[in-house]
């Protein structure tokens, strides 16, 4: 039975990775791509296209950036790149609980500014009127709030390093991506398993902080070992390798934006016609991946959680913060996933 998986992260992946990655898994070359040298010819091959597609997907190829593949999930990031860049002063915008954590980590390092922040609305827009402080030596953002269900729809010109958390929309529109300097993903949202991150960096950045960096924190000891300083992620690397490939087989980023868009405009449109239900977000920072939304009339809730349940419909309750709903409609998620949501609550409008 087909299952159609709103989930937020870990989440759903193009049936033909999972049918190559179970492949791998009993055979790759003879062995298990569980029981290979990470340093073997073929995992080395796997290491480099997986680097070479995120670059070329984002139009990076040839332009001072390196692609890493790094364990400890995007909530190291949020420490590593306070360590690297943080000498006196960064900035960041808050606009979720992730941005949120990532100040936290980075206050250890020296003087943070919180340039505005939406956590009195519980984070249900993105702030536009604010000033970055110049000498600051990086600028923070998170481009898309999985949680809350808002994104940045125009990327702010700020004249400083530009420092994104990309998690949960990398690889889902097409932007000049040159106007960061380092880019981070944890791979559970729109690119693999969860296990590995990606750290899409300019290398120029990079070696300005005075302090001591421990190695496995450093992110010129990954560059300097292209990767491999330590066992890296070997499955889940690979997985998002598979996906990469997929996405570039579809047509790249320009093709997926496309169904990207066309499933928001799905959901919301129903959200907005559907009297039963309400959106979340304010509707100009309405996120094209997580969707939120909740019923207006607490007393519908059984019967419509019945029904999508029914619909083989799955992962689509709020994140505790928010409550409600939370469609996440991440690359792999088909257009016909979400027109069966939009007739779930089409159906109820009728039953109600
Ligand atoms: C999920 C998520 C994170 C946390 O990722 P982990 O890999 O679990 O550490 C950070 N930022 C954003 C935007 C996310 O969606």
């Amino acid at each position: 039975m087909k299952i159609h998986n709103f989930s937020a992260g870990p989440c759903i992946l193009p049936q033909d990775v999972f049918q190559q990655a179970s492949k791998a898994v009993l055979d790759f070359n003879g062995l298990s791509i569980l029981e290979i040298s990470h340093r073997s010819k073929d995992f080395v091959a796997v290491m480099d296209r997986a680097q070479a597609l995120a670059l070329e997907h984002l139009g990076l190829t040839d332009k001072g950036y390196k692609a890493l593949f790094l364990g400890g999930g995007a909530s190291m990031q949020f420490l590593m790149t306070a360590y690297n860049l943080l000498e006196k002063k960064a900035a960041y915008l808050n606009t979720g609980t992730w941005s949120d954590k990532a100040i936290k980590e980075a206050i250890a390092f020296g003087e943070i500014i919180e340039v505005a922040s939406s956590k009195d609305a519980n984070y249900n827009y993105i702030p536009k009127d604010y000033e970055v402080p110049i000498d600051a030596d990086y600028f923070h953002i998170t481009s898309n709030n999985t949680i809350f269900g808002t994104q940045l729809k125009s990327i702010p010109q700020v004249g400083i390093p530009l420092v994104c958390d990309m998690s949960s929309d990398i690889f889902s529109r097409q932007m000049d991506f040159t106007q960061f300097d380092l880019i981070y993903a944890g791979a559970q949202k729109n690119m693999g398993p969860a296990g590995a991150t990606l750290v899409v960096v300019k290398e120029d950045l990079l070696g300005k902080v005075t302090r001591h960096i421990p190695s496995m924190l450093n992110y010129q000891t990954h560059i300097s070992k292209d990767s491999m300083f330590n066992t890296p992620p070997v499955f889940p690397i690979y997985v998002s390798m598979l996906t990469l490939e997929w996405l570039k087989n579809n047509g790249g980023i320009e093709a997926i934006e496309k169904v990207n868009n066309d499933k928001a405009a799905l959901i919301y449109g129903e959200i907005d016609r559907n009297e039963l239900f309400q959106g979340f977000a304010a509707v100009e920072d309405r996120s094209n991946m997580n969707a939120t939304f909740s019923l207006r009339d607490e007393t519908h809730k059984e019967l419509f959680d019945t029904m999508w349940k029914d619909a083989s419909i799955s992962g689509l309750n709020g994140h505790r913060s928010v409550g409600g709903y939370r469609a996440s409609m991440y690359n792999a998620l088909p257009l016909e996933s979400v027109q069966i949501l939009v007739n779930v609550m089409q159906e109820l409008e009728k039953k109600a």
